[in-house]
């Protein structure tokens, strides 16, 4: 898919996004682009971590495994699991949640192995989001009904 077509998908999306009027088109257009920015934010601030510490030249994609990068972002789903189920504050940032805490450590780590891969999570998410939007099986009455999802 072109660019042209990624961006016409996109600005669809937020369209269908609008339809549902939680939020002005607008407000919707600068959410998914502080997303670009901010995906942007979390792979700058991580270039330490995209270094071949043996050479110092910053690693290519086959010098990278994503298997293991995807399972450190699991397990910031699991810190948070933990956090929740004690109902721990953060240790280091303990005004805060450990929950809150590493979800956010979750989504810094998707944000910047999506940067390094040049993934659109800001247009992806509000695509994806518009689909779930008009998806039949996430609606209250097919949810109840047999076979439905239960959560
Ligand atoms: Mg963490």
């Amino acid at each position: 898919m072109s660019t042209n077509n990624h961006e016409d998908a996109v600005i669809s999306a937020i369209n269908t996004l609008a339809a549902a009027k939680v939020q002005a088109p607008g407000a919707i257009a600068s959410g998914v682009q502080g997303l670009v920015y901010l995906q942007d934010l979390c792979h700058v601030l991580a270039a330490n971590w995209w270094i071949d510490m043996a050479t110092g030249e910053r690693k290519t994609l086959d010098q990278v495994n994503v298997p293991e990068k995807l399972c450190l972002i699991h397990s910031e789903i699991s810190e948070a699991m933990e956090g929740h189920r004690k109902n721990l504050m953060d240790d280091k940032l303990p005004h805060r949640k450990m929950l809150e805490v590493e979800l956010a450590d979750a989504l810094i780590r998707i944000l910047d192995l999506a940067g390094f891969l040049g993934l659109d999570m800001a247009g992806a998410t509000a695509e994806k989001l518009a689909f779930n939007m008009q998806r039949a099986d996430h609606k209250i009455e097919n949810r109840k009904a047999e076979g439905g999802k239960a959560f």
